[in-house]
């Protein structure tokens, strides 16, 4: 289905996330071509001919949410992962089921994934960790059909370590040095911009201990010359500190900053055990990080320090990294989860206002994905990618400042409308461009598939 020319959105509660975080009651907004043409405060003039107009009188219109981090390829591990620690979580569950996958089941995974993100406001990704059996062509694929925007990071590893831990990682997982950046030049070269922009094509180097120091060190040389973007998986355990310390005598931001990959081009998800000193080289080089507070709690990896990391100067956006680890795809959720744990970390209720929640999950994504010229707010100029939040809920009524009923009543399934470069994915609660009957059922036969084929014990 082509993107209607003009939509014009009548009535809603406009949250614009715009430099002056203004909040516009029984508003518009009318889209033209893709792009934001008009926020007004009153009925559109210019709307009238629109060729859909959406009524959204008791809706919240939001831009859209951006998940930082998250991983295609684990949806399709829902409930086979529970109660663990992230070693034996990967080593025992993760690792060996996702050996296990075929073509087939990368490219479903990634559309349960993209069905549950659409559906619950997320617009944009960052799907990390690619591994090449999963088919990365596939997938792209996938995104370019369901049209969301999305950055694919393909994995790049040069040993199947975690950590101190040699060698953990099974043998369907493992690629050679040489392949990886091979994959990831080619997968560059191929996707990055592709469908206006939307598939873009980034890479992920491993954890510690699944690269060598001369790896990371051809990453940023890569990232450089095929003008791509760089995210990974770091200081996520205790473990990776005293990897680090062991094998360079830093920390594990330390060693990164000096193989050259700290910076506003790289991505950073996790970032828990980090020095004071950290938090301010974090701010200082103006790294993007990715909180998921789902899964550092999940796992009981520890507390991020991120109001510490914002007034450091860093740009930290929301991710909800995986199925095994979170268990949902669900960034209204995650909002309300990054709003209250570190007001009880650092016994102060004032710390992580519900505005600042909100940000860290639209303007700071847009960002971190350095897309924040592009999306991100709504304001014209700007690519439509917006979501409507329906409000006349039990849960939510009544309410008296919308931000706060969002970040700390609202659920995904409360999203009622989705666009994405002007183009309608989600209507009413349908997803208009996957087919989500045929995926559902897809998933969960191909979830059985993979356990009985790893040998895995759930
Ligand atoms: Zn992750």
């Amino acid at each position: 289905m082509p993107a209607p020319r003009s939509v014009l959105i009548e009535g809603a509660t406009i949250v614009t996330v715009d430099p002056r975080r203004r909040v516009i009651e029984g508003g518009s907004v009318l889209v033209k071509e893709g792009r934001i043409a008009e926020v007004s405060r009153t009925r559109s003039p210019s709307g009238s001919g629109a060729e859909l107009k959406i009524q959204a009188k008791g809706m919240a219109l939001i831009p859209g949410l951006v998940d930082t981090h998250m991983h295609l390829a684990q949806s399709l591990l829902r409930g086979c992962a529970d109660d663990l620690s992230l070693v034996d979580w990967l080593k025992k569950r993760v690792w060996p089921i996702q050996a296990a996958f075929t073509e087939e089941d990368g490219r479903v995974s990634a559309e349960l994934s993209m069905l549950e993100m659409m559906k619950s406001g997320t617009t944009a990704f960052v799907g990390v960790d690619v591994v090449s059996r999963y088919g990365f062509d596939g997938i792209a694929q996938s995104v370019a059909k369901a049209g969301m925007r999305g950055a694919l990071a393909k994995s790049i590893m040069d040993s199947p370590g975690y950590g101190r831990r040699g060698r953990i990682m099974p043998e369907g997982l493992v690629e050679e040095k040489g392949a990886t950046i091979r994959e990831a030049k080619l997968m560059a070269r191929k996707w990055n911009g592709v469908k206006d922009g939307l598939v873009r094509a980034w890479v992920a180097p491993r954890s510690l201990g699944g690269c060598s120091r001369e790896l990371y060190e051809e990453v940023a040389d890569l990232a450089q010359k095929e003008n791509t973007r760089v995210t990974m998986h770091l200081a996520e355990v205790r473990e990776d500190v005293r990897y680090a310390k062991q094998n360079f005598g830093l920390t594990p931001f330390e060693f990164i900053r000096k193989v050259g990959l700290a910076g506003p081009r790289s991505l950073f998800a996790h970032m828990v055990w980090l020095s004071e000193s950290d938090v301010r080289s974090a701010g200082r080089t103006r790294s993007n990080v990715s909180h998921c507070p789902s899964s550092n709690t999940k796992l009981a990896s520890g507390f991020a320090k991120v109001p510490e990391l914002l007034e450091a100067g860093a740009n930290v956006g929301l991710g909800c990294d995986g199925a095994p680890s979170n268990n949902s795809y669900d960034m209204i959720r995650e909002m309300k989860l990054a709003a209250v744990i570190h007001k009880a970390r650092l016994l102060d209720p004032l710390t992580m206002p519900a505005g600042t929640v909100l940000e860290m999950a639209t303007i700071n994504g847009a960002r971190a994905m350095g897309l924040e010229e592009e999306v991100g707010s709504i304001e014209v100029g700007k690519k439509a990618d917006l979501v409507l939040v329906d409000l006349r809920k039990p849960h939510l009524v009544p309410y008296r400042e919308v931000v706060s009923s969002l970040v700390y009543a609202a659920m995904g399934s409360d999203v009622d409308t989705v666009l994405v470069d002007g183009r309608v994915v989600v209507r009413r609660g349908n997803a208009l461009t996957l087919d989500e009957e045929k995926i559902l059922g897809e998933a969960q036969r191909r979830q059985d598939g993979l356990i009985s084929r790893s040998g895995v014990k759930v």
